[in-house]
């Protein structure tokens, strides 16, 4: 039995808070009225007629035709992220580097020189840095703070900067509207990962990106589940720019990935929130705590660059780096927590802890690592939604123990 589902609001969903967006945007209910976003787990469609078939492949009509390249649950979780983000179109990907790497290929070819900072995960250096150049494509990496670096960089061939901002994994604050008016001057387009700012703290659009992307992975998802990953940007540019790319070469997101999501994102800004402002706590705590070297904290005054990050991030992210001065004293303090894991993943409801010099930023020479001020005294804390003093028990008696 179906029923004809209740009309859609009439209020522009555009004109809504965070909080209603992230709960209602993107939603389309079948014809059964369901209450929760329905899980399509479909890889094809059919056509009541030939001629239906032939009408949405000649792009007459608007349907879809093959999960690859649009699924109603993916469609969902596309149109909800765009209205959050304040983007015209997001299209996903199956995870955060699928989307990093049809950002930037979708934007270049042969002859082409791309900018980023020298700071960055792990796998997106290694697109920009080792694969791109495969094909012709030349990359200078910089100082990601230095915007006379940045300057300097830029060529007249230069099509796209990358940047990622705070960065992985020492939370480096890069100037998004000044970086911008620099690649602007060149007509080079403006890609900004803003993963750990998350769409709810930082705005790349409104300081001049052209295109953000997620992996959804992290704060998205929220609860360590599934991978994804998305595209946000004009409707214009991602058509000309990704939807071929999308298409034929299929890194599509599994529809029940995207309804995982979904659910995500309807409790997005109350984790983030609640998140960041124990991290918040829990830097101050370790700053002042005496067997730390240092704490790196965006929105902290000892900040290297707290003025940018007040200025384009509404709070200081949900991350902290830490360092405890050698490689050994931070194995002895990870080893020593109880409650906080050692992982990692990041932006899960679980606090996780990671030592990024001998995992995610491994395959970085020493040289590169050091250029960063990646020493192996540094640790990362992705703060969860446990208690703040829960999580300040366990990181004191095993800072305590050194
Ligand atoms: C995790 C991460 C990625 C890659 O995302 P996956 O979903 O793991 O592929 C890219 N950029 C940043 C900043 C990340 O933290």
């Amino acid at each position: 039995m179906s029923k004809t589902p209740r009309k859609d609001p009439k209020e522009n969903p555009a004109l809504w808070s965070a909080a209603t967006k992230q709960v209602r945007g993107g939603i389309s209910r079948s014809a059964f009225g369901e209450t929760a976003e329905a899980l399509y787990l479909t890889q094809g469609f059919v056509y009541d007629t030939a001629e239906e078939a032939d009408a949405l492949f000649a792009g007459e009509t608007q349907g879809f035709v093959y999960s690859r390249y649009a699924n109603p649950t993916v469609r969902m979780f596309e149109e909800r992220l765009a209205l959050i983000e304040g983007a015209e179109l997001c299209k996903t990907t199956a995870s955060g580097m699928a989307a990093v790497a049809t950002s930037l290929i979708g934007l270049l070819q042969a002859g082409d020189h791309i900018v980023a900072p020298r700071a960055m995960f792990g796998s997106c250096r290694w697109v920009i840095t080792q694969y791109l150049p495969r094909f012709g494509v030349e990359a200078t990496t910089v100082d990601g703070t230095d915007l006379d670096a940045w300057k300097a960089a830029i060529r007249p061939n230069t099509k796209a900067v990358f940047l990622e901002t705070p960065a992985n994994p020492l939370l480096e604050i890069i100037d998004i509207a000044a970086v911008a008016q620099i690649a602007r001057a060149v007509g080079a387009k403006v890609v900004v990962d803003n993963v750990f700012a998350t769409p709810i703290f930082q705005k790349p659009f409104t300081l001049g990106a052209d295109v953000v992307v997620y992996s959804a992975t992290k704060h998205i998802d929220g609860g360590g589940r599934v991978l994804g990953g998305a595209i946000l940007g004009e409707a214009q540019l991602l058509e000309d720019s990704y939807k071929d790319f999308l298409r034929h070469t299929g890194p599509a997101l599994s529809p029940f990935n995207a309804w995982v999501m979904l659910k995500g994102l309807e409790t997005l800004e109350l984790r983030v929130r609640r998140q960041a402002e124990t991290a918040a706590l829990l830097a101050d705590r370790l700053a002042d705590h005496k067997q730390t070297a240092r704490v790196l904290y965006p929105h902290r005054k000892d900040h290297p660059q707290y003025e940018i990050a007040k200025r384009q991030m509404s709070t200081g992210s949900t991350l902290i780096a830490i360092d405890v001065g050698t490689r050994e004293r931070a194995f002895a303090f990870l080893n020593a927590l109880e409650l906080v894991d050692i992982s990692n993943n990041l932006g899960d409801a679980k606090s996780l802890i990671t030592h990024p010099s001998t995992t995610t930023h491994r395959a970085f020479t020493e040289e590169d690592r050091l250029a960063i001020g990646l020493t192996d005294g540094f640790v990362r804390l992705s703060v969860g939604l446990e208690g703040p003093e829960d999580l300040w028990r366990d990181l004191e008696r095993a800072l305590n123990g050194l």
